[in-house]
């Protein structure tokens, strides 16, 4: 049987953190004296008075109009090419809504997704090579793993434990966990892979 890979996009292909950093910086919220990762971050402006609705509307920058300034993370490109190279079928299924909750401007997230993809070559097809019927976006974490099935994926790579947790995470599909500081699973099915060159090895070896 092929292998068919499924790939989540916020976090595990591109990273935001100096996004999230230079927002909050430019809003005032912190100041420069540390660089602060994405988790760490939403940690000090939860402290803040209504920390919780300045996080959000953090977000919803980020993920709008900043999503522009967030960079394709190593690895991810070469990754891409070997699997065209070699076959390997290859979705992108993201958890993402349509329009984020706090958003005055209503920008749509999924066209600004897609126009970061093509600005960073996900569908020259003398590179990455992706076509845009590979990209699915869902409503709902529920519905992402409903797709994850429906496209028969052997295995799925996310930055994101808790979706590998859901009951209905098909148990055959082989989970791997994109953390960059080696974060623990929580289960032993779960295998962890702090670089896309080791997620390159778990896949084609
Ligand atoms: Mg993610």
């Amino acid at each position: 049987m092929g292998i068919v890979v499924g790939v989540d996009f916020d976090n595990t292909l591109l990273n935001y953190d100096d996004v999230f950093f230079h927002r909050a910086l430019d809003l005032g919220l912190i100041n420069d004296s540390a660089v602060l990762h994405k988790r760490q971050l939403r940690e000090r402006i939860r402290l803040l008075p209504d920390g919780e609705l300045l996080w959000q509307q953090i977000q919803a920058y980020v993920y709008t109009k900043g999503i522009v300034q967030a960079h394709l993370i190593n690895g991810v490109k070469e990754f891409f090419i070997s699997c065209c190279r070699e076959d390997v079928r290859t979705f992108i299924v993201s958890h993402k809504t349509m329009y984020a909750p706090v958003a005055p401007n209503q920008i749509n997230l999924r066209e600004r997704a897609l126009d970061w993809m093509k600005a960073n070559g996900f569908f020259d097809r003398m590179g990455m090579g992706l076509n845009i019927t590979q990209v699915y976006f869902e409503s709902t974490r529920k519905e992402k793993i409903e797709r994850i099935k429906v496209l028969g994926c052997t295995h799925f790579i996310d930055d994101l434990q808790e979706v590998f947790l859901e009951d209905e995470f098909p148990s055959g599909v082989k989970k791997v966990l994109y953390s960059p500081d080696l974060e623990k699973p929580v289960r032993g099915d779960i295998v962890v892979a702090d670089s896309w060159r080791k997620i390159h090895e778990c896949v084609f070896n």
